[in-house]
């Protein structure tokens, strides 16, 4: 399980990447991109998302 970032919605404003305990997220072309391999699915990156983009599956 991993998180997931829905490209439509996110806005790119780093908060989430910022606050992975893992650094499991980098912004590439605007866009969180999250690595599932680092992914532990903490939950912190949803709780931080101000857009509601980010959701774990
Ligand atoms: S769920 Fe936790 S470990 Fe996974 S990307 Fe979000 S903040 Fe990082
Ligand atoms: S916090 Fe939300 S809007 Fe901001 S980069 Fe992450 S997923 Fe995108």
């Amino acid at each position: 399980m991993a998180s997931v970032v829905d490209k439509k919605v996110c806005v790119g404003c780093g908060a989430c990447a910022a606050t992975c305990p893992v650094e499991a997220i980098t912004i590439k072309n605007g866009v969180a991109v999250v690595d599932p391999n680092k992914c532990i699915s903490c939950g912190a990156c949803v709780a931080t998302c101000p857009v509601g983009a980010i959701k774990l599956k």
